[in-house]
């Protein structure tokens, strides 16, 4: 991988970490608990469901968030950019994708 490269993939990592920064306070701020004795049983089956969905995307965006990270300290690594695997060089378009990928598409099945 060439400088110019590993400082693209650089700036894409922390900008989808900002991006994910973002996501992850706006969910956090729709799955606070459900209250609120005011509202009818349909108004609240229907946050709960809600809720449930959102948390789900809470989750991914925090596991993403966290490969990303862990990209970012590895991209300093001569090791990084090779999968872990088998230690074949990723391709550049798949850890642009991807930039938290550690194995090649092969061994990633
Ligand atoms: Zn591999």
């Amino acid at each position: 991988m060439t400088d110019a490269q590993l400082s693209l993939l650089k700036d894409k990592i922390v900008a989808e970490l900002e991006r994910l920064a973002g996501d992850i306070k706006a969910l956090e701020e729709v799955t606070r608990p459900v209250g609120g004795e005011d509202m009818d049983d349909i108004t609240r089956m229907d946050s709960i469901v809600n809720q449930g969905v959102n948390s789900a995307a809470l989750a991914a965006a925090r596991c993403r968030q966290a490969g990303l990270e862990y990209a970012l300290k590895r991209i300093q690594d001569p090791e990084f950019g090779y999968c872990l695997e088998c230690g074949e060089e990723i391709p550049f378009a798949r850890l642009l994708a991807m930039p938290e990928a550690t194995c090649c598409v092969n061994c990633a099945r």
